[in-house]
């Protein structure tokens, strides 16, 4: 790497796209350099006290008491190896994310799939989300929970058992008059998308939950099923 000093009068070129940006001079025979319209004067190589030959081409960058000069050829080269070594990293980077996210999702499946498993419901079954009503904003479900992140039991056959009922097409949580009236309309069921495709989510309310301890044990209960769509 060279000095140069920057000459008495810069042209203006120098300033014409900015303070950043790379310029290009030449070596002359007489250990000047012209670049930019100027003859500039250069330094020895701090390290070995060299300077390049006559009709060296040079790379010049800007600095605010003086310029540096870098052979072309070096220059290219330092500069191809810089993105070489960013690319590698960025790289790396990108596997160790997709690893991440796979371990993540094998985990999310795992976990969904073990906790759905210990349910026993006499009925088939799914996993289900609340429609959002319109006129009411995400947050509004009345528990302060998101209706939209909350997984129920989509009831896929009714349930009549003594005094337990539940109708086809509705949450274990939730009777007939517990929706307010409001008819549902479409399919309610839901599922989670894992590494080889989509399974049924992880049961979250807890109301769900709840309901189901009353069939604990029994192990007569029907496994969830995937809705295809
Ligand atoms: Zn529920």
């Amino acid at each position: 790497m060279f000095k140069l000093q920057w000459p008495d009068f810069p042209s203006p070129h120098w300033f014409a796209r900015g303070l950043g940006g790379n310029h290009y001079g030449v070596m002359l025979a007489d250990d000047t350099v012209k670049a930019e319209g100027n003859i500039l004067k250069i330094k020895p190589d701090e390290h070995n006290g060299m300077i390049p030959c006559a009709g060296t081409e040079l790379v010049i960058l800007k600095e605010r008491l003086y310029l540096i000069a870098e052979e072309k050829n070096l220059f290219e080269q330092q500069q191809l190896e810089r993105q070489k070594l960013l690319q590698a990293q960025a790289q790396v980077m990108q596997e160790q994310y997709q690893k991440e996210r796979h371990d993540r999702l094998v985990i999310l499946e795992k976990k969904a799939h073990d906790n759905n498993s210990l349910l026993q419901i006499p009925v088939r079954w799914t996993s289900g989300f609340k429609p959002v009503l319109s006129g009411l904003s995400r947050n509004s479900s009345g528990t302060g929970e998101n209706a939209r992140s909350v997984t129920h039991i989509l009831l896929l056959q009714d349930i009549d058992e003594g005094g337990f009922h539940r109708k086809a097409n509705g949450f274990l949580c939730t009777t007939a008059k517990g929706s307010n009236g409001q008819m549902w309309t479409g399919h309610h069921d839901t599922y989670s998308s894992g590494i080889n495709g989509h399974y049924v989510s992880e049961i979250t309310c807890k109301q769900c939950l709840k309901i189901a301890k009353r069939w604990q044990g029994k192990m007569t209960g029907i496994k969830p099923e995937l809705i295809k769509k």
